[in-house]
């Protein structure tokens, strides 16, 4: 299907199609240890490629301002009540176009320009959305950040209720984008409870873990859960906000519309709802709990070629890698592993000596070669072809590269 789909585009804009194409070889022939990325299932790319483009249905299900939307409205609803079974809440808002986006709308809901909100440090794991000065977050909030222990490189919740209580916020915004270890929301909740602040959880990165089972829920702690629907998760490119509060509900409904966004692309929630109907089946538990297995192995393969790993290991489907064992910096790391068909993201480890366009670290995660089929048997040789780049690339530059094709031709996707 997604073959013909391409010879389509193809016959119809030969530019175009030519450049998906380029990157539909890129993702058959590289090993994606991106750990925001995922390969989703022909059933939800297909539905992103819909007449529901066409539509305008500004407002909500049976309460718009657009006619002829009875047909979009049915696709809204249903992706509305999956999230809220899947994640067992009251109340789902689909319609953020991005993650940012729905932490932008969730700003918007719950505090006003010039109000104090707790985010975590972008230097120790944080997302750019929770308060960075060049974000719109840094500029309108009056951000203080938390983070890490330099002893454990866990988050330091002793030092984040002293923050709290100093500075006392109006909101708290936990989770990550960088951050290998379990979130405790309940440490969470009572920091806000003391100091009288909401508290917003953002799990971007561990929804599909959540939706699986293998990550305890932020949902009975959060006044405000914000997520990404295209990380774990596995769906399309968007986001979406959950809430067990009606008032709250209604404040981040005209948050999102007409707050900060226009007309919802309903092709994508439709997209978001096949993805959601995917996640309540119990194979996407295994692929769940594969996920955290297949990155605890690559975990321990790692440290066993003498890598060091922020916070020692994993909980979760990331490992942050310190790669200054092998006198290299992230940068040049992710440069000589895209050599080898080998995709990863250089990242800052926490206190990093190095610039954040250099960093002492890469961050590699299991979720798309999860998706793909690589269990651990795949993890052990990624370790040690880590290993291999980063000791002598010229070495073992084309030796690696090979191992690495064959590989992914024994895991085709889409085929
Ligand atoms: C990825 C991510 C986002 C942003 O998602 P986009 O869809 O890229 O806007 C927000 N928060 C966290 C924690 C993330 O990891």
């Amino acid at each position: 299907m997604i073959q013909q789909t391409m010879d389509l585009i193809s016959q119809l804009d030969p530019e175009v199609g030519a450049s998906i194409r380029e990157e539909f070889a890129r993702e058959c022939r590289n090993i994606e240890l991106i750990a925001s990325e995922n390969l989703v299932s022909e059933a939800v790319m297909l539905t992103m490629g819909t007449c529901l483009t066409n539509k305008y249905a500004e407002g909500y299900p049976g309460r718009r301002y657009y006619g002829g939307c009875y047909a979009v409205d049915i696709t809204e609803e249903i992706a509305r009540q999956r999230a809220c079974q899947l994640f067992g809440c009251k109340y789902a808002n689909v319609q953020p176009h991005s993650g940012a986006n729905a932490n932008l709308a969730a700003f918007f809901a719950l505090v006003q320009p010039g109000d104090t909100v707790l985010g975590m440090d972008l230097a120790h794991g944080g997302h750019l959305s929770h308060g960075s000065p060049v974000n719109i977050s840094g500029k309108y909030f009056h951000i203080v950040p938390y983070g890490v222990s330099d002893d454990t490189e866990t988050i330091d919740y002793d030092a984040l209720l002293e923050t709290a209580r100093a500075c006392r916020p109006k909101l708290i915004v936990c989770g990550a984008s960088a951050y290998p270890r379990t979130i405790d929301f309940a440490r969470f909740r009572a920091v806000a409870d003391e100091v009288g602040a909401y508290l917003m959880v953002d799990m971007a990165h561990i929804a599909g873990l959540v939706a699986a089972g293998v990550h305890p829920s932020p949902l009975p702690y959060a006044d405000v859960v914000t997520t990404t629907t295209h990380k774990t998760l596995r769906g399309p490119r968007g986001g979406m906000i959950l809430c067990n509060d009606e008032a709250i509900y209604k404040k981040i409904n005209s948050a999102v519309f007409p707050g900060t966004q226009g007309g919802p692309l309903e092709h994508i929630i439709a997209a978001k709802a096949v993805c959601l109907g995917e996640a309540l089946k119990p194979e996407f538990q295994a692929y769940g709990r594969q996920v955290v297995k297949n990155a605890a192995v690559l975990a321990e393969e790692l440290v066993k070629q003498g890598f060091r790993l922020v916070s020692g290991g994993t909980d979760n489907h990331l490992c942050l890698v310190d790669v200054r064992n092998f006198h290299i910096t992230g940068k040049e790391f992710e440069r000589r592993l895209d050599e080898v068909q080998i995709t990863a993201n250089k990242n800052a480890i926490p206190n990093d000596p190095e610039t954040p366009f250099v960093t002492s670290g890469i961050r590699v995660g299991t979720p798309a070669v999860t998706s793909r089929g690589f269990k651990e048997p795949e993890m052990v040789k990624i370790a040690r072809w880590l290993a291999m780049v980063a000791r002598d690339f010229e070495g073992c530059r084309d030796q690696v590269r090979r191992e690495v094709d064959a590989l992914c031709q024994a895991f085709p996707i889409y085929q």
